[in-house]
């Protein structure tokens, strides 16, 4: 049991959390209750002790992995590293990627896992033998295949445990055609997909540019005039963090004027260059001590920086009753699963601020991931087949534009319309496009029924509508 609470007694279970989160939007919907009751419940969690040598001694290591809906298959998550999995943490999450997937309308069960450990303490062989035991205890288990529960990375994992994952599984059950399709997020040498790194803080990108585009509700929540110079202030800056720092400021002219991290963070008000705080972090391990810019000394100081939008991308409870009044921000971007609470939640709505929840935002890592694990079940490449006749039709098009007008196109727009589409290409504009149809969905559910209050309430009541319905289409097996 989860007993986590911060000073005043707020309970920071994860569980909790998000099942009182779904019974706020249940209570809305006409749905039979014996039915919500099934949807919310986690269906199965493996619990594991396995040793591992380390140096001259053996250590013992806890793992889990849940898979919290089976109403699709297979089922989808990440496996995280920290010192601070728990089991109910690990099925909050995984209850939260069945919902996520049903958002996007990506066709997986929810799940996660974890390893209660600190990969930072461990040498890279070490955080190898690992993962491989781990996943041997999942292949026994039948916790991991292809068609039965693909896990990704997560907090403290990356595609470097995720090809060990796929090295693992294929080694333990050899022959199978499909086996790279066990696991996504690998490398893109190793069977992954380009995008993929970065899908999450794409995706985060995408969705806060469609809370943009609805004019109404920027002017409401006092962010009207687009992204351009708009103040951004990030919790986190690994995969996640790092990719929406990139792209708000490289491609929407954002202002990131603030990053943090497990160590701190740094706060610049005329902004940060996010490239040369990637190169620092990268050789050094982390923020601390970067020059030219003011220090933040504790993890959760960059969250009560004044800011337009606030991103959360590091962990859950994050933005909670101690500190959600110091929060100065008009909208929360929830890149990271929970890291609001519920008492947080109900202050900032009463306040004005817009949050943008988790299950909605960050769900391009997993759309990318089932591009991924489709691309690894067809064996071809994305765009292979088609690219070269995509060229040669652009190409015909121009000309006849060149003949009909008698002006030739300038050498730079040529480039430009001739180039098909690569991969990455493909891989982009089928999660723009997956964000945008799932803001509208939410959006217009929010419209069509005001008692759901906010957009968290309604995201949860568009994922378990579709949840319900394919339980009621599929039946129950007996
Ligand atoms: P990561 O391990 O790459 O980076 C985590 C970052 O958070 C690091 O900068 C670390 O210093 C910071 N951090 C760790 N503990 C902290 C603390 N106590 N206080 C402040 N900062 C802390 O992880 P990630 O993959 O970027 O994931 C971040 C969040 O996004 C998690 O909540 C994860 O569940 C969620 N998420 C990740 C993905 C994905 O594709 N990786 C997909 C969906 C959601």
């Amino acid at each position: 049991m989860d007993n986590r609470r911060r000073n005043g007694g707020e309970d920071l279970n994860l569980w909790n959390i998000v099942s009182l989160q779904f019974d706020k939007a249940a209570a809305r919907l006409d749905v039979p209750k014996g039915l919500l009751e099934q949807i919310k419940a986690c269906n199965a969690v493996y619990y594991v002790q396995f040793p591992v040598r380390i140096g001259d001694r053996y250590e013992l290591f806890q793992g889990w992995r849940a898979e919290h809906s089976q109403h699709r298959k297979p089922t989808k998550g990440g496996i995280r590293y920290s010192e601070m999995v728990t089991q109910e943490e690990v099925m909050a999450l995984a209850a939260l990627m069945t919902y996520k997937c049903a958002i996007v309308d990506v066709p997986f069960g929810g799940s996660k896992g974890g390893v209660c450990f600190n990969p930072k303490k461990y040498t890279r062989e070490q955080v190898e033998k690992i993962t491989r035991r781990y996943t041997a205890e999942l292949v026994h288990k039948n916790f991991i295949g292809p068609g039965i529960n693909v896990p990704a990375p997560d907090l403290g994992t990356g595609e470097q445990e995720m090809a060990w994952i796929a090295d693992t599984y294929e080694a333990l059950t050899s022959g199978q055609v499909d086996s790279l399709a066990c696991v996504t997020g690998k490398p893109v040498t190793q069977g992954g997909i380009r995008g993929r790194r970065e899908a999450t803080g794409r995706g985060v990108q995408y969705g806060i540019r469609e809370a943009f585009k609805i004019k109404a509700d920027m002017k409401k929540f006092g962010l009207t005039g687009g992204l351009e110079g708009k103040r951004v202030a990030i919790q986190g800056f690994g995969n996640v963090g790092y990719h929406v720092a990139k792209f708000l400021s490289e491609e929407d002219g954002c202002r990131v004027i603030a990053i943090g991290d497990v160590s701190g963070g740094v706060w610049n008000a005329d902004g940060l260059n996010v490239a040369q705080l990637a190169e620092y972090r990268d050789k050094t391990g982390g923020l601390k001590g970067f020059p030219g810019v003011k220090e933040l000394s504790g993890p959760r100081d960059v969250l009560e920086i004044e800011c337009d939008i606030l991103v959360p991308a590091a962990l859950e409870n994050q933005i909670a009753l101690d500190n959600v009044d110091r929060v100065k921000t008009k909208m929360i971007a929830e890149a990271a699963n929970g890291p609001t609470t519920l008492g947080a939640d109900e202050k900032l709505i009463d306040r004005g601020v817009m949050v943008i929840p988790d299950i909605y935002l960050n769900a391009g890592g997993v759309t990318v991931s089932y591009f991924e694990w489709t691309k690894n079940l067809s064996h071809i490449r994305y765009g292979r087949m088609e690219k070269r006749l995509d060229e040669i039709f652009r190409d015909r098009l121009v000309s006849t534009i060149e003949q009909v007008t008698g002006k030739p196109v300038p050498d730079r727009q040529r480039r430009e319309l001739l180039k098909g589409a690569d991969e990455v290409d493909l891989v982009n504009s089928g999660l723009e496009g997956t964000m945008q149809n799932a803001y509208r969905e939410i959006r217009e559910a929010l419209d069509k029924d005001p008692r759901l209050e906010d957009l968290r309430t309604a995201a949860f009541a568009v994922a378990i509508g579709k949840v319900a319905r394919s339980y009621m289409e599929l039946g129950v097996f007996p």
